[in-house]
């Protein structure tokens, strides 16, 4: 069915197939026609999975439909997304697919972690459309550059991954600010009772899109897992790459300090090794992220900030080197490759220490049936910890900062078992 056939006007449709895209994806023709309607949505879709065009494509739709005159460069539609990247990410999209149109809607970023005055001038005459991260739209509109008022259509992109990182105060406070009546859509890859909670107080009356499985994302993904010692992990990486020849792959580790010093490792064996992580300057994460789009590397490594939302066309390998800390983390991680029908392969590096940690992630994914091998030249003999050292954590995830809940019953445990002196 043709992007035409659900509604989408003709220039739009165009725009689309410009960037070579005919044939609506499961969640686009889902969604399109909802979002047209001007219904409140809230969506599940597995990620690569054309996520991002679903909101864009019938939103711009909406607001090019108005007239100039009652435009005026105020801003309609609002995009709240988790990190700089994505909000950049979504930014492109936005500007590819209306670079041929008449009249072109003034999009404007508004992120962290880069200085605000750049921001603030762009701002000056206002935007059609704001894409950002809550924490810098609040100093924006703390510091007179931008008004929420005339927000007509609001999306929550990765609303699971706004409240992981803290985001909950901020966003209470921009909901504050908005209209009563505007549309709001919130997509989440998954949805735990917060997301929901959420959602009950931003939606009215949504509309639910559930897109799952094999639609054309993950269950394109082929997944292995090999059992080695911690130790020669990056040995067997190494060998894996060199001899299947992959070209880009992204390496996902438990801390920035990993990913530096793999990525060194890496580099040292002769391989095109850069790190990614959110220690980096916000110019530095654009140019590695830029560079290994365009192949200059053949390998990032880097932490979870690269796990969600994160679009690399023809990317065809993740290796998770540590193990994620989550089931969900793993589906977000994994997801990265096999975008848009691509075919991706997954591999997790298990070592005797985390093999317990990988058969919890495994039954949350449905993986028990995946075999575990052992590579000739690599197999294990590191032993098992025993059940007190593997207390410490989530088995291999050394150095991942502990999380609130990890804080909370660490500080629990504390108070019902207070150390003995020294
Ligand atoms: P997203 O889930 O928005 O990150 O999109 C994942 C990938 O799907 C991106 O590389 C898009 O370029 C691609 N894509 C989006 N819509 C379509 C479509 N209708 N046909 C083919 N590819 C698409």
């Amino acid at each position: 069915m043709p992007f035409t056939a659900l509604g989408l006007a003709p220039t739009l449709a165009q725009a689309a197939a410009q960037l070579g895209w005919t044939t609506p994806t499961a969640i686009q023709s889902s969604t399109l026609p909802v979002v047209l309607s001007g219904a409140d949505l809230l969506a599940t879709a597995p990620t690569g999975s054309g996520k991002t065009a679903a909101f864009v494509l019938p939103l711009l739709q909406l607001c090019l439909s108005r007239t100039n005159a009652e435009r005026l460069r105020a801003t309609t539609l609002l995009v709240l997304v988790p990190t700089r990247e994505l909000a950049a990410q979504i930014f492109d999209v936005i500007q590819q697919l209306t670079q041929s149109l008449e009249s072109r809607p003034k999009v404007v970023t508004a992120v962290g972690g880069v200085s605000i005055n750049p921001q603030m001038m762009d701002l000056r005459g206002g935007a059609d459309v704001v894409v950002a991260t809550p924490g810098r739209l609040l100093d924006l509109v703390d510091h007179n550059a931008l008004s929420l008022s005339e927000v007509q259509h609001l999306v929550l992109d990765e609303a699971d991954r706004l409240l992981d990182l803290g985001f909950a105060n901020e966003l209470d406070r921009v909901l504050a600010l908005l209209p009563k009546h505007r549309q709001t859509l919130l997509f989440s890859a998954t949805f735990p009772a917060v997301v929901e909670q959420l959602a009950s107080r931003w939606l009215i009356e949504p509309k639910r899109i559930a897109i799952a499985g094999p639609s054309p994302g993950p269950a394109t993904i082929e997944q292995r897992v090999i059992l080695v010692d911690a130790s020669r992990r990056a040995q067997l990486v190494r060998k894996l790459i060199r001899e299947h020849g992959w070209e880009r792959v992204l390496v996902f580790v438990a801390s920035q300090y990993a990913a530096d010093h793999l990525a060194r490792k890496l580099h040292q064996g002769e391989l095109y090794a850069t790190s990614f992580h959110g220690g980096l300057s916000q110019g530095a994460r654009r140019q590695a992220l830029g560079e290994f789009k365009q192949q200059r590397w053949d390998v990032l490594v880097t932490t979870d900030l690269a796990a969600r939302g994160l679009d690399v066309e023809q990317l065809p390998v993740v290796i998770n080197f540590d193990l994620p800390r989550s089931a969900t983390d793993h589906t977000h991680r994994i997801g990265r490759t096999g975008r848009a029908g691509a075919p991706g392969l997954a591999i997790s590096l298990v070592s005797p220490e985390t093999e317990a940690h990988w058969r919890l992630i495994a039954r949350r994914q449905d993986l028990t049936g995946l075999p575990i091998e052992v590579l000739p030249g690599f197999e294990p003999t590191e032993s098992a910890p025993t059940n007190d050292q593997d207390l410490q954590g989530t088995g291999g995830i050394k150095g991942k900062r502990p999380s609130k809940k990890d804080k909370l019953r660490a500080a629990a445990a504390l108070t019902n078992r207070p150390l003995p002196d020294a």
